[in-house]
């Protein structure tokens, strides 16, 4: 049977998270739907079709669907559900908030956040803030299951041709409006994408000596991240916060200055392929999952990992 996979985007390119997402697909079927919904979505739509495991792109195309609304998104997802064994969602805002949604409105239970598939019917997701790991088994007619994005390869964006159809825009009396929204601008890369990621801790002190590390960060042309406690003391936006109830990453580098390494900001960033941590604690526990640990204070420290990029980039020009 077939598989669906709701695209995640913002009317003129795909997420990341979607194309992680589609590879978790392929783990259940060869005859992949990928279902966008959206304002103007042609040019999305069209590029989408050569996404190399996609059969079919979905489109709905309405100016009520301009900006993400579950409410309104859900009823057209569970109107064509049936022909679906299992539907797809990544794990990440968007997904959270689109899926029980579906999940509700066709009483199945979602399975939320899978980091691997074992088979059709057998999925795996961490629980307890990463420190188990669950197999679930189901046997629900259609299955609801959020991917970690973090936890799957992109899947090839070229060679595929899919064929397309148009969806039926459900216009239920939804109540809920769409009033705007504030987007922080940086030029530095997204936190969710990034190959290199530097956060910063409580141990940071306050905002202003973050720009330490937005200094390092552009050096490296790394994302900046942050653990809670930082975000909670007010020096940077709970944007950049990492972890259970923050991002999940899983960059080439990970970076952690003055952050002690507590489960809920392990839970997400540990599946990072190189963890660097600099703590002045040498008992901190975030050295237990680092691959390389600096002793030190990171108001030494960091200068002087900044001086030596300085060098090396003057070297290198
Ligand atoms: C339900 C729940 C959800 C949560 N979700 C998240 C989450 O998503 N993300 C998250 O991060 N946390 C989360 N937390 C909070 C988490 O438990 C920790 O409190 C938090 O991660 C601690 O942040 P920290 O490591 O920056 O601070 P601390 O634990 O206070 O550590 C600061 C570290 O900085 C070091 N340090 C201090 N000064 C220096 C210096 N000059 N040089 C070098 N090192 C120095 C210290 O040695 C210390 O190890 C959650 C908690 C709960 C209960």
């Amino acid at each position: 049977m077939a598989v669906l996979v709701i695209a995640e985007h913002d009317n003129n390119i795909l997420k990341t998270s979607t194309l992680n997402t589609i590879t978790a697909a392929t783990k259940l079927s060869d005859d992949i739907h990928l279902l966008i919904l959206g304002k103007d979505i042609e040019t999305l739509s069209n590029n989408a079709k050569t996404i190399h495991p996609i059969k079919k792109i979905l489109k709905c195309d309405n100016s009520k669907l301009e900006n993400f609304i579950p409410e309104l998104s859900a009823p057209i997802i569970s109107h064509i559900a049936n022909g679906y064994s299992h539907i797809l969602a990544p794990a990440s805002t968007f997904g959270k908030n689109l899926l029980p949604r579906v999940s509700a409105l066709l009483d199945v239970t979602q399975i939320s956040d899978v980091i691997e598939i074992k088979s059709e019917n057998t999925f795996v997701r961490p629980i307890y803030a990463g420190n188990a790991i669950s197999h679930v088994e189901t046997n629900q007619n259609i299955n609801l299951l959020t991917i970690r994005p973090t936890s799957f390869e992109k899947c090839e964006e070229t060679g595929g041709s899919a064929s397309s159809e148009d969806v039926q825009f459900i216009d239920n009396d939804v109540k809920t409006i769409f009033i705007g929204r504030e987007v922080s601008k940086s030029d530095r890369p997204e936190l969710g994408n990034a190959r290199i990621v530097v956060s910063g801790g409580r141990g940071m002190e306050n905002s202003e000596n973050f720009n330490l590390l937005y200094d390092l960060a552009d050096k490296l042309n790394a994302a900046v991240g942050a653990s809670r406690a930082a975000v909670d003391a007010g020096y940077i936006g709970n944007e950049y916060q990492v972890g259970q109830t923050g991002k999940m990453v899983a960059p080439e580098l990970y970076i952690a200055v003055g952050i002690s390494g507590a489960i809920q900001h392990l839970a997400g960033m540990k599946e990072s392929k190189v963890i660097v941590a600099i703590n002045k604690d040498t008992e901190a526990p975030i050295f237990n999952i680092a691959d390389y640990g600096l002793s030190s204070d990171l108001f030494q420290a960091i200068p002087e990992i900044i001086k030596e990029l300085n060098l090396l980039n003057k070297l290198e020009s």
